[in-house]
């Protein structure tokens, strides 16, 4: 079944954690039918190659040492190639509603006319709770849990406002805060979370080499910074890390599982 879009719309689709079988169906036939793909650099190469062979593919975030194109220049390419009456399809990893701007974008193309659908995906933390094991909520011991990050406009770290995330009954999940890991620990402490809280951080969740690195508040600065890591990092702090697993369970070969639990 075709995509219910008129040409000349612009659908924001959320890509998931990289793994093309965690795309939703609707995610899939908006990307088979792109005419232009516009894609982030959390992107899989998996995801790119369900765009059809005629579709023009436009990088837009950094990659392989080519610079990032700022939001301005994405917003006006989006609009030229939606004004050419092509189907235009901004691909963005996770989902487009949690840290993806996609409010800003659907601001300018609505205010120039153009219609935008956006198309849920699975955001980083829900990747990282299945693959490892562990709920976001649960049920007396996680009544909350609160999306944030740990960075403002301008790359600067967020001082203020980590009241909420001091609640023992909140399950925090920080985007964007892998190098902001002591000051956010210190802060959450401060407003009175215990620093035995245990806590996590999850690099390339959704992927078969998905890394689990365990701690509790008051060391996860220092297990991240031991780790080193190099691909996308989720942090979640709460009492439902104690839960985490450190091997896969979903989506591995058994001997990726096996290596992962040191078998
Ligand atoms: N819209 C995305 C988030 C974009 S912000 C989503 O819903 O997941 C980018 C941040 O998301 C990264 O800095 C990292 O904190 C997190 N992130 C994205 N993909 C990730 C992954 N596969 N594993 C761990 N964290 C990830």
């Amino acid at each position: 079944m075709p995509p219910d879009i008129k040409p000349g719309q612009v659908q924001l689709v959320g890509a998931g954690p990289g793994s093309a079988d965690l795309l939703t169906l609707r995610a899939v036939r908006a990307v088979e039918a792109a005419q232009a793909l516009l894609f982030d650099a959390l992107i899989s190469e998996e995801v790119l190659a369900i765009a059809p062979p005629g579709c023009v593919r436009i990088q837009t975030g950094k990659r392989a040492g080519k610079a990032s194109m700022d939001q301005g220049e994405i917003n006006r390419l989006m609009l030229l190639l939606a004004r050419r009456g092509l189907r235009v399809v901004r691909l963005k990893g996770g989902d487009p509603s949690i840290f993806g701007r996609s409010g800003e974008e659907r601001d300018f193309l609505e205010r120039h006319g153009v219609a935008v659908e956006v198309i849920p995906g699975v955001t980083a933390a829900s990747a990282a709770a299945a693959q490892f094991a562990f709920p976001l909520t649960h049920r007396e011991e996680a009544r909350r849990v609160i999306f944030a990050t740990a960075r403002v406009r301008d790359g600067a770290v967020v001082e203020g406002g980590w009241q909420a995330g001091a609640d023992p009954e909140t399950t925090l999940a920080l985007y964007m805060a892998r190098d902001a890991a002591r000051l956010v620990s210190d802060r959450l402490i401060a407003e009175g979370r215990c620093g035995d809280t245990p806590a996590l951080a999850v690099e390339n969740a959704g992927a078969p080499h998905a890394r689990l690195l365990s701690a509790t508040l008051s060391n996860l600065a220092d297990v991240v910074e031991a780790a080193a890591p190099t691909g996308p990092v989720l942090l979640v702090i709460g009492d439902v890390a104690a839960r985490a697993r450190g091997y896969a369970v979903q989506g591995d070969t058994p001997d990726i599982i096996a290596r992962r639990a040191g078998l």
